[in-house]
């Protein structure tokens, strides 16, 4: 059955002629499904119950099971669990900023990237997400919360520009007219590092924020920590973000996740601080989340922001990651992780 919620405008036009419907019959199945966030054909009670019967029969319209939500008593962060049609598990988050609300969303059900200290990765890949399936996270945390989503990131499990595709249509569905129409400069996707995809995605022209994992100055370091490096190497990448940032014009986000004694040295920072300055840039330093399966444990507060401070003063624009939702398995990947242990368990 076809996906119908991945369908473009245009697309969903061609599809209402076929079934010999009027064209703005599109609009309005376009309407319920992106901009009511509709769970089912039957909500659509201004198309007729002929028309919504064949759409039954003839399409699939994802909608994902909302399985658990934790919410954090601290900050009002909110993790949710959903599970796909197909029994795969995936979470994403809500975090509620003064500035609005941001939903974190996966693009991939688990990881093939390996990162070292990523629960993600854990259980490697199971396989790409839809685009219907990216979009519905958003959705059922707008609806869950009554509240709208002014920022998505695509920083959830998963690598997504492994999944080029499915997220390029999710971004041009979720941007694009008729939908929740959010802004492009509200979108961020983060990379670990994939040097052919940063090059195409810098020439589909979006205004779009790139985010480029970083976690080490020296490509030594690097491939220590994300093994994606052994294929493609630091100033390959680096040069991959300049194309980026010419391309568009927007500027690079770098994360760098602070790991206590393995990448926090006075050297790696002022390494780091060599690397970025040429670039138009952002630093934005995590306190690694510690997983129980490794031993990588943040630095202290107070050497934080020494890292920080050292940044600073040689011209870096650099942030502290705000550590939300730590009461409610706040680290990447770790309440799917979890429950899928759970789920072994029993
Ligand atoms: N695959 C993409 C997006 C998902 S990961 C990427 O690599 O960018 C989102 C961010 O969280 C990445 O910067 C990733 O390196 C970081 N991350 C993953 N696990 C982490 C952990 N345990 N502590 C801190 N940051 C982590």
């Amino acid at each position: 059955m076809t996906d119908i919620k991945s369908l473009t405008p245009a697309e969903l036009e061609e599809e209402v002629r076929r079934l010999g419907e009027k064209r703005f019959r599109a609009g309005q199945l376009y309407g319920w499904m992106h901009e009511k966030l509709a769970d089912s054909f039957d909500q659509m009670t201004n198309l007729s119950a002929a028309f919504r019967e064949r759409l039954k029969e003839e399409y699939e319209l994802v909608s994902l099971e909302l399985v658990r939500v934790q919410t954090s008593a601290q900050d009002g962060t909110g993790k949710f669990l959903f599970r796909l049609s197909d029994g795969n598990m995936i979470e994403s988050v809500l975090m509620r900023y003064h500035h609005g609300n941001s939903v974190c969303i996966s693009s991939q059900a688990g990881c093939r990237m390996g990162c070292r200290f990523c629960a993600s990765t854990l259980g490697g890949l199971k396989r790409g997400l839809t685009p219907s399936e990216m979009l519905d996270q958003i959705y059922q945390i707008q609806k869950w919360s009554g509240e709208r989503v002014h920022n998505v990131v695509v920083m959830g499990t998963g690598e997504p520009l492994d999944n080029y595709d499915a997220l390029l249509r999710f971004l041009r569905l979720l941007t694009g007219e008729g939908g929740l129409h959010i802004s492009q400069r509200n979108v961020t996707v983060s990379t670990c590092g994939i040097v052919p995809r940063i090059r195409q995605l810098a020439q589909e022209k979006l205004q779009i924020t790139l985010a480029l994992s970083l976690h080490a100055s020296s490509q030594e370091k690097r491939r220590a920590l994300m093994p994606v490096a052994n294929r493609y190497g630091l100033s390959e990448v680096i040069d991959a973000c300049r194309y980026y940032f010419e391309q568009t014009g927007r500027r690079i986000t770098f994360e760098y996740s602070l790991v206590g004694g393995v990448n926090d040295h006075e050297e790696d920072a002022r390494e780091l601080a060599a690397l970025v300055r040429p670039l138009n840039c952002h630093v934005n330093l995590i306190p690694v989340n510690p997983i129980r399966e490794r031993d990588y444990r943040p630095p202290d507060r107070r050497a934080v922001i020494n890292f920080k401070n050292r940044l600073e003063k040689s011209g870096i624009n650099v942030t502290i990651r705000r550590e939300m939702g730590r009461d409610i398995d706040g680290a990447c990947g770790q309440l799917r992780k979890r429950y899928m242990d759970m789920e072994k368990e029993r």
